[in-house]
């Protein structure tokens, strides 16, 4: 290469206001053209390439954008379509792809899981029965797209064969060298045709190269790779990596392509780049600015780094770009008008991680003077936030060691100190929190947000709705209520908006899947404990009732896992500075008669680290943190966790150690699987299993609820057991929910009185 080059892995596909999600719920809805998705998602994508040129990046991506999910768009490249949604009558190639995402009335979407450790979810491909063929080289169609429209050279990436294989299911582990081969010629095809069109660098993402690999799947990665750069010779392409250090690195290292893209922000790329050196021959891609972070990165330091990295590879092999792909952080801060100064200039989302990127390659290629501002102006805005007195300590914050993360008695004692104040029946009913949220309620809510409605008017108004549903549940029967949450928009945002140390953004969003975008607050500063958060609603609710009422609030794990948190000290201390202001939060609840609180942790597992190696550490942490928001209550109060589904046989024992009273796991998607742990492990606590899917609006029988808890029971003795639905009754009707709720009581009365 001639000079530094920077360069960036892929870029937001949302807009700088979801303009990308609106457009595709026209389009499902039918308010607009296939024509008019593809025009306006256009104009779209050649914006966020127009700002890349702008701000002179050398290597632009081109092909990252996607109209759902880049995995998906793989799939359908090469022709992976699920037998269910072959001949099925759609339209057109769009159809087909939106109706394995998005499922249709004759046939079940494909799954959907997340990708690696982010909040990100691709569509799994589909790999039984499958005949791939090359139906459009969507890299080259791109790369033409960027040229012509903006005169850029682009970067085409590509989702590598490893990583799109080993995501995909439908095939058994020893079958994987097969299925290898017959992709390896249709990539060899899609590669072999972007050289043809004159593309200089191509991005080969494989970031299943930092999860952990075996030895036969080093040996398939090496088959892969020699058989490309046999069939194609002098193609220039950088294998991509990122989220962690890579395992084997001497040998990933020595692939034969021309450039390796490591993660310098996670995992510890410079130790191996140290030990082991790094080949003459080759490129190494820097990714040196956090790309899921939303931090400003001080310059000087990430400029020492690159300086380190440059005693070892040549200057002129060295590319500049982020970690990952910016994907994973909001497009801009330029948007957030509201902001304190002090953050918003800390702050660096996409379009301002792009200038970090452009100026550190520029202060490596001309040295450090040539960027004297970029450094300064970067250190000031960090310092600044650092002395500021979001970050000081305040006198009330507590320590978290001088406080004790055990409840007074064991479980086994403890729980017959709640039964006795409890007094509830065998089997008791309950339901994990949310009720159906109309378009009323969100109608209300952006009239309050606007200004249209006083404080008390939208008050007022989810107290009438949380009245309505309290004497709803009363007459159903259900034997612990809950107040429905009604005043949520979100569960995490809303407690960032209460809690000291939160900031919440207008535009930071992010595409979590599909269309859908989540909006993670900025943990900023110290966390700490303002006012009563969820006290209100539920004192409101317990007054209107002779049952007891739950109370409601979402757990510490999960508001770290979901927020963008402050880099300037361990996520560890954030957690258990969450975890302190939720303790007194639930200690404010207990003291107004709450006595039964439950801490929701969905995102527990998403938490786990890459490697399993980092696990232990992690759930430790988890635990301690959930253990000491919970452990200062009352023998007798009653402390309920819920989890969605997902596996649990590999962190049980974290499951158990947060030592909750009862736990709620959403069951649905793989009611047996389940049942099979409780099997495996022996769990001593109370359980509640969702005995019936919530995912659609279908009401199921009482036969069906029924077998369902029988099922559970083979397993599970009664004395332990809690009848549930599955979480998520918010994005339900009220016409079925309470239809289907009705029929669960029935059926839990019938069961008990059977035992
Ligand atoms: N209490 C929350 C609700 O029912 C739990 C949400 C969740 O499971 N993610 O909406
Ligand atoms: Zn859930």
């Amino acid at each position: 290469m001639t000079k530094v080059f920077s360069s960036n892995l892929g870029y937001p596909r949302i807009g700088e206001q979801r303009e990308w999600k609106k457009e595709l719920e026209k389009y499902w809805s039918g308010k607009i053209t296939e024509d008019e998705l593809l025009k306006e998602t256009k104009a779209l994508r050649l914006q966020g390439l127009k700002k890349q040129q702008e701000k002179e990046i050398d290597l632009i991506p081109v092909g990252d954008f996607s109209l759902y999910d880049h995995v998906l768009d793989t799939s359908l490249m090469f022709g992976v379509v699920p037998t269910r949604f072959q001949n099925s009558g759609a339209t057109s190639a769009l159809e087909t792809y939106f109706a394995i995402a998005r499922g249709t009335k004759d046939a079940v979407a494909s799954e959907m899981t997340k990708w690696f450790n982010t909040n990100y979810h691709y569509i799994v491909p589909e790999f039984d029965h499958v005949k791939p063929i090359l139906t459009e080289n969507k890299p080259l169609t791109f790369y033409k797209e960027a040229k012509e429209a903006l005169g850029i050279e682009g970067k085409p990436v590509i989702l590598g064969p490893i990583t799109f294989l080993k995501l995909g299911k439908g095939y058994k582990d020893e079958s994987f060298p097969k299925l290898l081969n017959t992709f390896l010629p249709l990539y060899i095809q899609v590669l072999q045709e972007l050289k043809e069109a004159g593309v200089q660098w191509v991005q080969v993402d494989e970031p299943i190269l930092g999860t952990n690999l075996t030895s036969s799947d080093l040996e398939q990665i090496k088959k892969a790779y020699e058989t490309i750069a046999q069939a194609i010779p002098g193609i220039n392409l950088i294998i991509q990596t990122y989220f962690e250090s890579v395992d084997f690195y001497e040998d990933i290292v020595s692939l034969p392509v021309a450039g390796i893209g490591l993660d310098f922000v996670h995992g510890d790329a410079l130790n191996a780049l140290r030990q082991y050196g790094f080949p003459k021959d080759k490129v190494l891609a820097a990714g040196v600015i956090d790309g899921r972070n939303v931090w400003r990165q001080n310059l000087e330091n990430k400029l020492g780094l690159l300086e380190t990295i440059k005693q070892i590879v040549d200057k002129d092999r060295i590319i500049v770009q982020p970690s990952s792909s910016l994907l994973h952080v909001p497009v801009t801060k330029s948007s957030e008008k509201l902001l304190d100064p002090i953050i918003k200039d800390a702050l660096s989302f996409a379009d301002e991680k792009l200038e970090e990127v452009v100026a550190l390659a520029k202060g490596l290629e001309n040295g450090k003077a040539s960027i004297v501002k970029e450094l300064e102006n970067s250190v000031q805005a960090i310092d600044t936030l650092n002395n500021s007195k979001y970050r000081k300590k305040t006198a009330s914050q507590i320590n978290p060691s001088e406080l004790s993360a055990d409840r007074a008695l064991p479980f086994s004692q403890r729980i017959s100190v709640q039964k006795e104040i409890l007094q509830l029946p065998l089997l008791p009913t309950t339901t994990i929190g949310s009720l159906p949220q109309t378009t009323e309620v969100r109608k209300q809510r952006l009239k309050w947000r606007k200004g249209d409605i006083t404080d008390r008017e939208y008050e007022q108004y989810i107290e009438a709705e949380t009245k309505k549903w309290i004497e709803i549940q009363e007459d159903i029967g259900i034997d612990v209520l809950v107040h429905g949450e009604f005043e949520r928009t979100d569960m995490v945002e809303y407690f960032g908006e209460k809690l000291n140390g939160f900031q919440v953004t207008k535009f930071g969003w992010v595409q979590s899947y599909g269309s859908r975008c989540v909006k993670p607050p900025l943990i900023f500063g110290e966390v700490s404990f303002d006012e009563p958060m969820t006290v209100k609603e539920s004192i409101y609710a317990q007054s209107l009732t002779d049952r007891r009422v739950k109370g409601m609030l979402t757990g510490p794990v999960t508001i770290l896992n979901w927020s963008f948190v402050r880099d300037d000290i361990s996520r560890y201390d954030v957690l258990n500075q969450i975890a302190v202001a939720l303790r007194s939060e639930i200690e404010e609840l207990e003291k107004n008669d709450i006595k039964i609180i439950q801490v929701d942790e969905p995102a527990l597992r998403e938490g786990l680290p890459l490697k399993r190696n980092k696990w232990n550490e992690y759930l430790d942490a988890a635990v301690y943190a959930f253990k000491l928001s919970t452990a200062s209550v009352e023998n007798s109060t009653q402390i309920h966790t819920h989890m969605c589904y997902s596996s649990f046989g590999d962190i049980f024992d974290a499951i158990s150690g947060l030592d909750a009273d009862v736990i709620s796991i959403e069951t649905s998607r793989s009611h047996g699987e389940l049942i099979s742990t409780f099997e495996d492990n022996t769990y001593d606590k109370e359980i509640g299993l969702g005995v019936y899917d919530i995912h659609s609006p279908r009401v199921p029988s009482k036969e069906e609820i029924k077998e369902n808890i029988n099922r559970a029971l083979k397993t599970i003795p009664a004395n332990q057991f809690w009848i549930n639905p599955d979480c998520g009754l918010k994005t339900r009707q009220e016409a079925e929910t309470i239809a289907a709720l009705k029929l669960m009581v029935e059926a839990a009365i019938e069961v008990r009185n059977e035992q």
